[in-house]
């Protein structure tokens, strides 16, 4: 059973008085009402009665909910930063799908036709392979990497 208290919710602790009655106290209530943070021994930031942590534990359970946030958005994450990235380059992120030699565009400004021309279709496409094999293994790190440590 947990305190019904929406900002608690504690899971209660059951006391048995001299009559045999059963009753629930809330550990993480009477901490609040002593003024003491609900993770450490230290005293609330705030008022007492009411802040519930520490300074220093507050600002931890923020970055605890940022986190998971983060571990149950990886993909809106990793777009985040591609946009920062191309910000920094100042591109933008594009609103409607882009046609493919708008996206040839955005690699680089090299004669792409001409190097195609000159290559067999053979070496284009173990070229294309290759070239998209390591973007996603790219990818995969980066997601293995976010889902480590995703206090980024
Ligand atoms: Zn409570
Ligand atoms: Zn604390």
């Amino acid at each position: 059973m947990r305190c019904p208290l929406v900002r608690c919710r504690a899971v209660m602790g059951t006391r048995i008085d001299r009559l045999g009655r059963v009753t629930y106290t809330c550990p993480g209530c009477t901490r609040r009402k002593r003024g003491q943070c609900q993770r450490c021994p230290k005293a609330v930031d705030g008022t007492k009665g009411v802040a519930y942590y520490c300074t220093e534990c507050r600002k931890q359970k923020q970055r605890e909910s940022v986190m998971r946030w983060q571990r149950n958005h990886l993909d809106k994450v990793a777009r985040n930063q591609r946009r920062r990235r191309w910000a920094a380059q100042g591109k933008k992120m594009p609103t409607e799908p882009m046609s493919p030699s708008e996206a040839g565009k955005l690699g680089g400004k090299k004669g792409s036709a001409a190097r195609i021309a000159s290559l067999g279709p053979e070496r284009v496409k173990e070229i294309a392979l290759k070239a998209v094999r390591t973007r996603w293994a790219k990818h995969w790190e980066r997601q293995r990497a976010l889902a480590e440590s995703p206090n980024v």
